[in-house]
């Protein structure tokens, strides 16, 4: 390497730390991070990826030197694009028109890219996101080539962080809080809609928390001289549910025309989930699904969906490849605290693959007639010299999981982790150590999947808010 590319890489190094801590928005460091990142490492473009909560989809969240019609080639499988790179691996490709671990190579190949390197970004040992560089010239990418983009890697995990708890945060800019990832490139790239009821789609589709993409992917409908002379680009993408959703208006020779279109590409593309929808129909097809006005799931008392079915499940498998990964040649023993954990447990133990144990113990909550904090059941099982893995459902000011772990480390196990779905830091009072968090969340009392308020809620398969109006009554 030469002189001249060390010092652009370390003044590009320089430039990002600067940025992180002077613009005031992530989005906004996301994309000068991105852009700088090109700049420094002479390519055509670069692109942030971020992994939807499924580990499914790579959604592109900053990109910069890359044509829209590039990013929108159709949504990247993560699995099928570079799939080392889910693996912790910086992959680089040579020829992108013909290797086969491309998904698109074709369309590469249109775009003029030749090559490109790919590292991914982690984040508390877990892979959240991909960054790619772009060459339009054939590059082998060097060890300081791949080094530089790893940092750059490490700079966008963290910005990312923020960004997720920028979102968290009561007040925050994007609040009312969300307590994911974002999940659909709007918060970064700002979308301009075609027409107001695709908006007013993706702010439904957004309050229910389901994940979308604006115009993923164009399909040719008629050919000539081998190249799409018609093409049809849906509305939208919603991966959870494998379904792109074309908008109609009532309006019937519009309704006419996107008929033809659809029932066009179902003939060609008999694999492709799609339909055409009108308000009516999509408030039915998210009742389908459970959400929405018209859903079973719209519950008396709650204000909002938190965290959806498919977004909880999704994190609960991650957790527990993590935890197989980590107790790999031992046996743990989960222990769970009754009631609120019983269904985070009972998913989390179902997807570990190491052999385990599980035991319960309850204790007494403050304003339960009793003066001070008890255990009302003990566990069943001598923990000493045992792996304990400590499972909960949500820790608020620390207290109870503050107690609770004081009891357990005098009984001695041989180690003693904690693994909490919900971490509501913000209300921390004491400090306890958390090893594996499902989500982070703002101060607001959740409900659902286990948890209750009075008894109540805990058979919902979401997260969702109370109303602060039905606590406070
Ligand atoms: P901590 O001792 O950390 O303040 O509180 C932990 C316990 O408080 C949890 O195990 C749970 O029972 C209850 N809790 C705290 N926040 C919430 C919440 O938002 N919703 C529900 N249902 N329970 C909560």
């Amino acid at each position: 390497m030469t002189k001249e590319t060390k010092t652009r890489y370390y003044q590009a190094l320089r430039h990002m730390a600067q940025t992180m801590s002077s613009a005031t928005t992530a989005r906004g460091t996301l994309r000068s991070v991105i852009k700088a990142t090109a700049r420094a490492m002479e390519v055509a473009g670069s692109a942030l990826l971020l992994l939807d909560p499924d580990r499914e989809y790579l959604i592109p969240v900053a990109a910069s030197g890359l044509s829209d019609w590039y990013l929108r080639k159709g949504l990247l499988n993560a699995q099928k694009s570079l799939p080392e790179v889910l693996e912790g691996k910086a992959v680089a490709i040579l020829d992108a028109a013909t290797d086969t671990r491309l998904e698109y190579p074709e369309s590469a190949a249109k775009a003029g890219i030749a090559s490109l390197l790919c590292v991914p970004v982690t984040h508390r040992g877990e892979i959240i996101a991909e960054l790619r560089v772009y060459s339009r010239q054939q590059r082998q990418f060097s060890r300081r080539d791949r080094e530089f983009l790893a940092t750059v890697a490490d700079l966008c995990a963290t910005v990312l962080e923020r960004w997720r708890l920028e979102q968290a945060l009561p007040g925050g800019p994007t609040a009312p809080t969300g307590a994911q990832m974002p999940r659909s490139p709007s918060p970064i790239a700002p979308i301009s809609f075609a027409h107001p009821s695709e908006e007013e789609f993706a702010r439904l589709l957004d309050f229910y928390r389901i994940d979308w993409v604006y115009e993923p992917r164009s399909f040719p409908l008629h050919w000539e001289d081998d190249k799409g002379s018609e093409m049809f680009t849906p509305d939208f993408y919603l991966p959870e549910l494998d379904l792109y959703v074309e908008l109609t208006t009532l309006k019937p020779r519009l309704a006419a025309e996107k008929n033809r279109k659809v029932r066009r590409l179902k003939q060609l593309y008999p694999d492709i989930n799609i339909r055409l929808l009108n308000k009516k129909d999509y408030h039915r097809l998210l009742a389908k699904y459970g959400h929405g006005p018209l859903g079973e799931a719209k519950v008396e008392g709650i204000e909002r969906v938190l965290l959806s079915t498919s977004q909880i499940q999704g994190r609960v498998r991650q957790l527990a490849r993590l935890i197989s990964r980590d107790y790999e040649g031992r046996q743990p023993l989960l222990i769970g605290v009754l009631k609120g954990v019983f269904c985070f447990l009972a998913d989390l133990m179902r997807h570990i693959t190491v052999p385990m144990s599980v035991d319960f113990m309850a204790i007494s909550y403050y304003g339960e007639n009793s003066e001070a904090v008890q255990i009302t059941k003990d566990l069943d099982t001598n923990i000493s010299g045992r792996d304990v893995l400590m499972v909960e459902d949500i820790v608020d000011t620390g207290m109870t999981l503050n107690y609770i772990l004081r009891y357990l480390r005098a009984r001695d196990p041989a180690s003693l982790r904690v693994c909490t779905l919900l971490d509501k830091r913000v209300r921390r009072l004491i400090e306890v150590p958390l090893d594996y968090v499902g989500f982070e969340i703002g101060d607001q009392f959740v409900v659902g999947y286990g948890l209750d308020y009075r008894g109540e809620y805990r058979n919902l398969p979401f997260i969702g808010v109370l109303n602060p109006e039905l606590r406070e009554a």
